[in-house]
């Protein structure tokens, strides 16, 4: 698009082409004229981006060594702790609710020399596929404005498909980045579990909760990877190892084997692939070829059980981690009679959108006493098998490349009144959230003039080996 990526950007502020707030300047007012129609950010912190810009600028004057992501302007998803900034998870619960901390993912994009530029709009706490869950907006595709951008990380996606920002945040559970990413036509990487430290992120699933970051191309995200990722004391379930460091490499694959997983490419499997993507997928599979790939048919088993599995599973963990909002920690606080019961269910009444409360109630189900074993407990048992599916897979290839989306964008109300509908939309993202393995959707061609993506999954921490394959793929395709 017009703006320059991550790392253009960071290129022309740091030899003086243009300087940290000139160019910020340009994203302000990009946004000021994209944003009443687009719906990406809720706030814009112009005020505190600039005085930051005015900082980064002197600092670089004095001599001071430029950091990773000097004067580069990025967009958080709402459900990132920023001291400062509204942090409202796209929920009425959370209206006005400023963090008291800052996010460790966020802290680190900061420590490079990066410059919040705002909050952007997001499905309530991460639950949906459209942005059309948001208590305040629903953020509108690029391509299309009547189609939905994705989600739950609507707003992030589009901040960067249309230009606003060259990079952004957003969390993934059970694809909410790499599925936004892939209708609006950009890059967004699901690192592997663990990977980028969750502390500082409103929890959803913890099991499955990823901080994951949107680009306009491979090398842009790898760029922000090399600033996020590493091991931190305070996310116990962060893997223990240093930074990824990019590997540079010419664009060959020569020796790799791709593995397509039959049951991604067939319709009656109920991945209910369209045409269009298929065509698409087929076409970038060549590409891989002509790499010096091998192509190799995989498969996946238990991969129809994805969608019911997660569901059980995310919403389990989603009915007990927002628990805590309960009208006396956080947020927004309704009374009613003068009993404090009385208080917590009025607050959640009021608070909470319908599909929250859904999954709330689904969630507790599944793990109430009686009905456990029967649910949430087997859905663990397939998890491991889901995993053990892709394991195997990994003995045969590198990588697994699948479609991101059985379709292109929807429109918008289309899905909105059908849940199970909006629920199938994640089935070819869910496997890879569910085995906390790496995985990236990239551009890979249109049908009927919108973007068509396709994801590239690697086995648990081959972080380095998705984004390669990636970055191969896209150089070819430029
Ligand atoms: N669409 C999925 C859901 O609604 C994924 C959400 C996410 O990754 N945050 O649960």
């Amino acid at each position: 698009m017009t703006l320059p990526g991550v790392e253009a950007t960071r290129a022309r502020i740091v030899a003086g082409t243009t300087s940290a707030e000139a160019n910020l300047r340009e994203c302000l007012e990009r946004i000021a004229a994209l944003n009443p129609k687009l719906q990406a950010f809720h706030t814009v912190a112009a005020q505190s981006s600039l005085a930051r810009a005015t900082e980064l600028d002197a600092l670089l004057k004095s001599g001071a060594q430029p950091g990773a992501l000097h004067g580069v302007p990025v967009a958080l998803k709402s459900n990132l702790c920023a001291s400062g900034h509204e942090t409202n998870c796209g929920s009425r619960l959370l209206a006005g609710w400023q963090a008291p901390y800052t996010a460790r993912a966020v802290e680190r994009l900061l420590d490079a020399g990066a410059i919040l530029v705002g909050m952007t709009h997001m499905d309530e706490f991460g639950f949906g596929s459209s942005g059309e869950n948001s208590a305040y907006a629903t953020a509108r595709n690029p391509h299309d404005p009547e189609r939905t951008a994705g989600g739950s990380s609507s707003g992030s996606a589009v901040a960067v498909a249309s230009g606003m920002v060259p990079l952004a945040l957003g969390s993934d559970t059970g694809g909410s980045v790499r599925q936004p990413a892939a209708l609006c036509g950009i890059a967004g990487f699901k690192p592997s579990y663990g990977r980028i430290p969750r502390h500082g992120l409103v929890a959803f699933g913890s099991s499955l909760d990823c901080i994951s970051p949107f680009a306009r191309s491979v090398t842009d995200l790898e760029c922000a990877m090399e600033v996020l990722s590493g091991h931190d004391a305070l996310d116990a379930t962060s893997i223990e190892e240093p930074p990824l460091l990019r590997i540079a490499s010419e664009g060959a694959l020569d020796g790799w084997r791709i593995g397509v997983p039959r049951e991604c490419f067939d319709a009656g499997a109920g991945s209910g692939l369209d045409e269009g993507v298929r065509t698409a997928l087929e076409a970038a599979l060549r590409r891989f070829e002509q790499l010096g790939a091998q192509c190799v048919e995989v498969s996946l088993p238990h991969l129809r059980h994805a969608i019911a599995t997660y569901y059980i599973i995310a919403c389990a963990e989603a009915s007990s981690n927002l628990a805590r909002f309960d009208g006396v920690r956080y947020g927004v606080r309704h009374t009613a009679g003068s009993s404090l019961a009385a208080m917590m269910s009025a607050t959640r009444e009021r608070g909470f959108g319908a599909e929250v409360k859904r999954r709330v109630l689904l969630g507790t189900f599944v793990l109430s006493a009686g009905y456990h074993e029967a649910w949430y407990q087997r859905a663990q048992r397939v998890r491991a098998r889901i995993a053990q599916d892709f394991e195997q897979a990994f003995e045969q290839c590198e990588v697994l490349v699948t479609p991101t989306t059985p379709s292109t964008a929807f429109r918008l109300g289309e899905k909105s009144s059908d849940p199970l509908a909006m629920y199938l939309s994640d089935v070819l993202t869910v496997p890879a959230s569910l085995a906390g393995i790496p995985a990236l959707s990239i551009d890979c061609g249109r049908t009927q003039g919108l973007p068509v993506g396709m994801q590239i999954l690697g086995p648990a921490r081959a972080d380095t080996r998705v984004l390669r394959a990636g970055r191969a793929f896209e150089r070819k395709n430029a």
